[in-house]
C-alpha cells in the first residue's frame, strides 16, 4: 500500500488550495479526483475580492482568466433597484474550468501528485486513515482531506449527511452586449438570479434558492427577457450548514464540510479558505500530532451561523408588501450600500451585519410606518 503524509480527495478550489499550501509545506501529497481538468463545474464564476485577495496570497495569478469586472452591480427587489459601486470590481466573472484547472495545476507544479480515481470509502484508523477507490486501490496517508464537494463520499464515510443546502442553476447565455451586472431578488422565491456579464455578448446567468427546487424552463425564460438566449442548464447543490469538521484523522473542507454563504450562495473563497487552513492544519498534525483544524475555521462557521440568521431576513424580501415597506424606509441608503460592499468585499462580516441592524432597524421601522401610514 502507498503511504502519503496527506491525501486530498477532490480538486475543486478546496482541494486544489489544500494541496498547494501542503505541497509548499513540504508535505509528500496525493490529490484523487474522479475527473480530469479541465472539467466542468455548474457555478457562476463570480470572484469577490476577498477571493481574489485568496488567489494572490496563494501566489495564483488568474488575471488572464478574468472575463469579466463589475465595479458595479444593480441590486433588485420589489421595492426597486439600487446600484453598489466600489473601486475595486465586486465581482470578477471566470469559467469556473479554467479556474479550477489553473489551482490544480499550481498544486501539481509544486510537487503534488495525482491520481485520476474516484474515491468511494476513507476508514480512520490508528495514526492515519485508509483511502478506497472504486476500482479496488488502498491507499494510506497520515491525515486525508475530503474536499470532494457536495454530496460528499467522505463525509458519508463518516457517517455524516449534509442536510442544509441551497439549490442553484446557471447557464452560459448569449444577447446584447451591453447588459450590466444584477443580482434580482424577484426572480425566484427565497433566493435570488444572477447576469454575470463575461464578454463579448456572453453571461453566467443563474437561478439559485435556499430552499430546493424544480427550476424546470425558468431559467431560459429568466434570460429570455433580457433578451438572452440561454444554453445548456447545469445545476448543483450548495451546502450551508457546516458538519463536523474533523472525525480522527480525517478532515473536511469547502462544499464537503458545507460552508458556503447561507445569504449568497458564494462558495468559492469560503472552499479555497477552509482547504488553506485544513492543509496548515494537516502539517502541524504530521509534525506534532494533534489536529487543530475546528479552532482554525471556528471564525468562519460563526461567520455562517450568523449569515444564516440574516439570510432569514433577507428572504423575507420575497413578500411584495415586505419588500415595499422596506423601500419606505430608504433602506437603500448610503450606509446601508457601503456596509454590503465592504461585505462582498471581506472588510466587513456578518457580525457587521447584524449590529448594524441591531442598530438601525427600530430608526427605518419607524420611518417605513410613517412613510406607508
Ligand atoms: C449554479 C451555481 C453557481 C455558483 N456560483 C458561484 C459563484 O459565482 N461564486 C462562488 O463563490 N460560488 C458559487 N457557487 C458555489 C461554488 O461553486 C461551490 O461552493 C464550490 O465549487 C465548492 O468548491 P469545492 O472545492 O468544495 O467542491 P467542487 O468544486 O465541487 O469540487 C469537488 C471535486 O471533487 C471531485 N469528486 C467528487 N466526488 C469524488 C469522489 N468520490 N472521488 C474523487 N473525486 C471526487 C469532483 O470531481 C470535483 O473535482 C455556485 C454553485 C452553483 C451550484
Amino acid at each position: 500500500m502507498r503511504e502519503y503524509d496527506l491525501i486530498v480527495v477532490g480538486s475543486g478550489p478546496a482541494g486544489s488550495s489544500a494541496a498547494l499550501v501542503a505541497a509548499k509545506l513540504g508535505l509528500k501529497v496525493l490529490i484523487m479526483d474522479k475527473a480530469r481538468h479541465p472539467r466542468v463545474k455548474p457555478c457562476g464564476g463570480g470572484l469577490t475580492p476577498k477571493t481574489m485577495q485568496l488567489l494572490d496570497w496563494l501566489g495564483v495569478s488568474v488575471d488572464d482568466l478574468i472575463l469579466g469586472e463589475c465595479s458595479t452591480v444593480y441590486v433588485s427587489n420589489y421595492a426597486g433597484t439600487f446600484a453598489l459601486r466600489s473601486k475595486e470590481p465586486l465581482i470578477s466573472v471566470t469559467r469556473r474550468e479554467e479556474l479550477d484547472k489553473r489551482l490544480f495545476d499550481e498544486a501539481t507544479a509544486r510537487g503534488a501528485e495525482y491520481e485520476n480515481r474516484e474515491v468511494v470509502k476513507v476508514i480512520n484508523g490508528r495514526g492515519g486513515a485508509e483511502v478506497m477507490t472504486r476500482d479496488g486501490h488502498a491507499y494510506s496517508s497520515k491525515i486525508v482531506i475530503g474536499a470532494d464537494g457536495a454530496p460528499s463520499r467522505v463525509a458519508a464515510s463518516l457517517g455524516l449527511i449534509n442536510e442544509g443546502s441551497a439549490a442553484a442553476v446557471m447557464s452560459i447565455a448569449r444577447g446584447p452586449a451591453d447588459l450590466p451586472c444584477l443580482l434580482d431578488f424577484t426572480a425566484v422565491r427565497f433566493g435570488y438570479a444572477w447576469i454575470f456579464p463575461q464578454s463579448d455578448g456572453y453571461y453566467d446567468v443563474g437561478l439559485g434558492s435556499i430552499v430546493k427546487q424544480r427550476y424546470g424552463s425558468r431559467l431560459g425564460e429568466y434570460a429570455a427577457g433580457w433578451g438572452l438566449e440561454a444554453g445548456k442548464m447545469l445545476g448543483h447543490l450548495i451546502p450551508y450548514k457546516s458538519l463536523r469538521p474533523v472525525v480522527g484523522r480525517v478532515m473536511l473542507a469547502g462544499d464537503a464540510l458545507g460552508v458556503a454563504d447561507p445569504t449568497t450562495g458564494e462558495g468559492i473563497f469560503q472552499s479555497m479558505y477552509t482547504g488553506i487552513a485544513a492543509a496548515y492544519a494537516a502539517y502541524l498534525a504530521v509534525r506534532n500530532g494533534g489536529v487543530i483544524y475546528e479552532r482554525l475555521i471556528g471564525n468562519l462557521l460563526r461567520n455562517n451561523e450568523l449569515a444564516s440568521r440574516v439570510s432569514l431576513f433577507v428572504y423575507g424580501l420575497d413578500t411584495q408588501f415586505f419588500s415595499r415597506f422596506l423601500g419606505a424606509t430608504g433602506y437603500a441608503s448610503g450606509d446601508v450600500k457601503d456596509l454590503l460592499v465592504r461585505l462582498i468585499s471581506g472588510r466587513a462580516w456578518y457580525g457587521d451585519v447584524t449590529k448594524f441592524m441591531a442598530a438601525k432597524m427600530p430608526k427605518y421601522a419607524v420611518k417605513g410606518l410613517m412613510k406607508l401610514g
